[in-house]
């Protein structure tokens, strides 16, 4: 870079040069992604114009956004936002960086909920450790009929999650609560959704530095089998679900099994289950047993 100031197009080239010899596993995605998100550079906008010459405040932001991607932090955590569902999310400490496969827990929700809007008109949707609030607000964006509570043990999460439905014109639909659980929640639900903290505790310390270091570990732990929040969930969802409601969960590649006889033992039976993009068994869709 001597004498000539600094492009996008340089930087993205230096970063992703950086990023190749630290060993991270997508470097050009990274430096494109965290480059253009810090300019607030469209693809086009790249193509046209990136190759002017950049301030140097500008080459500084992007210089100490560099250093802390080098650090492990994920770049949509160094962004401080990402898209789910189409949907543009706010993260936080508190908040667990929503993931693409978590998106096909959405995908299975849907059609139950526009079946329920025929029925209930206003379906009711319950989200136990909503997080950025991802799965609710994709849901109640895909369906203007539907109401959503989101619950966490998080403030910070809380705050994230009302924020989140504020910036997508949701907020009027949502609303939340603080957890565990159903704790503070006296209302049944047409739909009960959850992406718990599922893994083993003797796992989570071994996962990759960006999820173990940067994602909040209320929302990875799941404790010793990694099925506590299963069961947590499974002794209180029948009293706050109505008999023609859904719980849709997402499940550690390993669990489907386990989780099936948690929730068939507390009166549930499975409607559906679905694997994510890797092949792995990823979400589960359950209903009340009605005898
Ligand atoms: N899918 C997340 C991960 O593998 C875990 C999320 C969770 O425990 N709910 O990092």
């Amino acid at each position: 870079m001597s004498g000539v100031a600094p492009s996008a197009k340089s930087l993205i080239a230096d970063a992703r040069r950086r990023f190749e010899t630290a060993g991270l596993a997508d470097p050009a995605t990274d430096a494109r992604v965290l480059v253009c998100g810090l300019l607030d550079l469209s693809p086009t906008v790249l193509l046209l114009d990136g190759e002017k010459p950049l301030s140097p405040d500008t080459v500084a932001r992007v210089e100490a956004a560099i250093v802390r991607r080098l650090g492990r932090e994920p770049v949509h955590r160094i962004l401080g936002q990402r898209d789910f569902y189409g949907l543009d999310l706010a993260l936080s400490a508190g908040t667990l960086e929503p993931r693409a496969d978590t998106e096909i827990l959405v995908d299975a929700i849907l059609p139950h909920l526009q079946r329920m809007v025929a029925a209930v008109l206003k379906p009711e949707i319950a989200d136990l450790g909503t997080g950025t609030g991802a799965i609710a607000l994709a849901l109640l964006h895909e369906c203007p009929e539907a109401e959503a509570i989101g619950i966490d043990i998080s403030e910070d999460a809380l705050a994230t999650a009302g924020l989140n439905a504020a910036r997508n014109g949701l907020a009027e639909r949502f609303r939340t609560r603080p957890g565990p659980w159903f704790d503070h929640t006296p209302e049944i639900f047409d739909i009960i959704v959850s992406n718990p903290p599922y893994i083993r505790s003797d796992v989570v310390t071994a996962l990759e530095p960006e999820v173990v270091r940067f994602d909040p570990m209320a929302a990875l732990d799941g404790g010793l089998d990694g099925l506590d929040a299963y069961r947590a969930i499974a002794a209180s969802a029948r009293s706050h679900l109505r008999d023609h409601g859904i719980i849709g969960l997402e499940i550690g590649f390993d669990q489907r099994v386990d989780v099936t006889q948690i929730f068939d033992v507390a009166g549930f039976s499975l409607l559906e289950e679905r694997r994510d993009y890797g092949g792995n068994d990823r979400v589960l869709v359950f209903a009340p047993k009605l005898y």
